[in-house]
């Protein structure tokens, strides 16, 4: 399992105990991330992480290795761990690989669902609603990747439920970054009208659903890339 929000279920009896076994580690550092908690560009020494879950550096190494693999954490040599800045280029592929990797996942579960895992799913957008409604922002957030990655885990492929949970964790860290212009109420709408046609099974409808969904949300972002810091070495140094 590479990331850590598609195992969060049977971990959430023990969420607010300290982690200490490596996995559980990069859980909690990958659910801050994607909570916002640790922006992008974050230092994570390695000694301070090892006091605040009161492990050795090396399983600290470990996690972060993990995290790196994820493409959450960047490692710079000399200079060590950091919260993952994705490019504007990043931010696009992982929009298309969503678009991709989502539409099969989507198309796997309308196949396979029984009447319990529609139930399952409608009772995660009621979870989303309600954190809406009582505006806790974090939860609601959370939640609203989460679908992605329960409807993965729905249609019982493992593989696919840790790219989804990578790609959904990558999604939170760019619209950290590339400022989110959509409103969070909007995608909440988008995931209802899907949940329709889920339950109707209308693979079709679904999927047009599902892909213009995610095109709003990147669309909502506002992807630009930065100047270079030297255009022109000449017009710079002369
Ligand atoms: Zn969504």
């Amino acid at each position: 399992m590479r990331t850590a929000t598609a195992q969060r279920k049977p971990h959430r009896a023990s969420r607010d105990a300290a982690p200490t076994d490596t996995h559980a580690i990069v859980t909690h550092i990958a659910r801050a991330i994607a909570a916002h908690k640790l922006p992008p560009g974050a230092k994570l020494g390695e000694e301070a992480l090892g006091e605040i879950f009161g492990v050795s550096r090396t399983k600290i190494r470990q996690a972060l290795f993990q995290l790196t693999s994820d493409k959450l954490v960047t490692l710079i040599p000399g200079r060590g761990a950091f919260v993952a800045q994705p490019t504007v280029r990043e931010a696009r592929e992982v929009f298309e690989a969503r678009r991709m990797v989502e539409t099969s996942v989507l198309t796997a579960f309308i196949e396979r669902a029984s009447t319990k895992d529609m139930a399952t799913l409608k009772n995660h957008i009621a979870e989303q609603q309600r954190a809406t409604d009582a505006g806790t922002a974090q939860t609601r957030n959370h939640l609203l990747g989460d679908f992605h990655t329960v409807i993965a885990r729905l249609a019982g492929n493992d593989v696919m439920t840790a790219i989804v949970a990578e790609l959904v964790a990558r999604t939170s860290l760019i619209t950290l970054l590339y400022q989110n212009t959509r409103g969070a109420s909007e995608s909440l709408t988008d995931h209802h009208t899907l949940m329709a046609a889920i339950e109707k099974r209308d693979v079709k409808l679904a999927l047009q659903l599902m892909v213009a969904h995610l095109n709003d949300v990147e669309n909502g972002l506002v992807l630009k890339e930065e100047a270079p810091v030297v255009a022109d070495l000449k017009s710079a140094l002369g």
